[in-house]
């Protein structure tokens, strides 16, 4: 193979605008092709950046977008239903604390980070093709360089096209919720993320000392359109009934929260590991 000098990127998301920064760095000039229109801005819930995450990022010099936008989180506590304490899990100390970070500004800090660093992002290029390194988009345009890479998500269509036979994602059997709410009058968890095993269903929360609180569940569900017409304010009654007599503060954040701040994530999904 001859030096790489350019690079095609699909998918702007998390891991787009990361790659094409990280092949600058390397010397290779990456344009990152989006199939959207439009910004992925208020789209998606919380998730924790963990050290690896973040080491990946110092590692080309953005980890302090991460600290930008992120809430540092120096442990989380495993509990049970009762509110027992089962574990509790600290950060390294030569390592940078887990972040916690809503995934659309996540988002917007990475592409904004790319794009100042002089990286092209191209919207409304769906890739539908691919032979060596000439990709098509579905507005009939093309592309061309040395690599593309492929940062399309769980339903990546390079990853199809390069190996139709590659693993489909799966059902995992849990819905997926998320959202803000007030914390005040909530017992504080600090900066530490506190894990419920629920009797019916799994919590996630923290609520910060000035009275932020934030939470997610993971609700057990065999069939993965069951619910899929519920508006989020016929989910939140469902979700604090999930909880009803759990010794944690589950039912009070829940019922704290307006609807439009629930994040409906739907089926849980994971992959299995690609051969290719
Ligand atoms: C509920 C939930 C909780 C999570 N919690 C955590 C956590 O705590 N910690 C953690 O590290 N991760 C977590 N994750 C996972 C994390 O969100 C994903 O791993 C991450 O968003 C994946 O980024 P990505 O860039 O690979 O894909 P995406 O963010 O999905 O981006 C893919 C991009 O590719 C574009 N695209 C798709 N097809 C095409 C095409 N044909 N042509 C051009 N563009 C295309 C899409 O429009 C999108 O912009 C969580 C996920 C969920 C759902």
């Amino acid at each position: 193979m001859g030096t790489v000098t350019s690079a095609i990127v699909v998918g702007g998301g998390i891991a787009g605008p990361v790659a094409a920064m990280a092949l600058q760095k390397a010397g290779i000039a990456a344009t990152v092709y989006e199939g959207h229109d439009g910004f992925a801005d208020g789209v998606g819930g919380a998730l924790s950046i963990a050290p690896n995450g973040r080491t990946a990022l110092a590692a080309i010099d953005a980890d302090h977008v991460v600290e930008r936008v992120g809430t540092p989180m120096s442990g989380m506590v495993m509990q049970s239903w009762t509110g027992k304490r089962l574990a509790e899990f600290g950060s390294f100390e030569d390592l940078p604390a887990m972040q916690l970070v809503w995934r659309h500004e996540l988002y917007r800090a990475l592409y904004d980070e790319a794009v100042a660093r002089g990286i092209r992002i191209e919207h409304g290029k769906r890739l539908t093709s691919l032979h060596g390194g000439t990709v098509r988009f579905a507005d009939g345009a093309g592309a061309e360089a040395d690599v593309v890479i492929g940062a399309d998500g769980i339903r990546s269509t390079v990853r199809r096209l390069i190996d139709p036979s590659a693993p489909e994602p799966r059902y995992v059997g849990l819905f997926g919720f998320g959202a803000r709410c007030s914390g005040r009058g909530v017992p504080p968890t600090g900066d530490r993320m506190h894990l419920v095993f629920g009797r019916r269903a799994f919590f996630g929360y923290q609520v910060t000392d000035g009275g932020d609180g934030g939470w997610f569940v993971n609700l057990p569900s065999k069939d993965p359109s069951s619910g899929a017409g519920n508006t989020p304010a016929q989910w939140l009654p469902i979700l604090a009934d999930a909880f009803a007599g759990d010794r944690i503060p589950a039912v009070e954040l829940i019922r704290r929260t307006d609807p439009a701040d629930l994040v409906v994530t739907g089926g849980l999904e994971d992959i299995a590991s690609v051969p290719v």
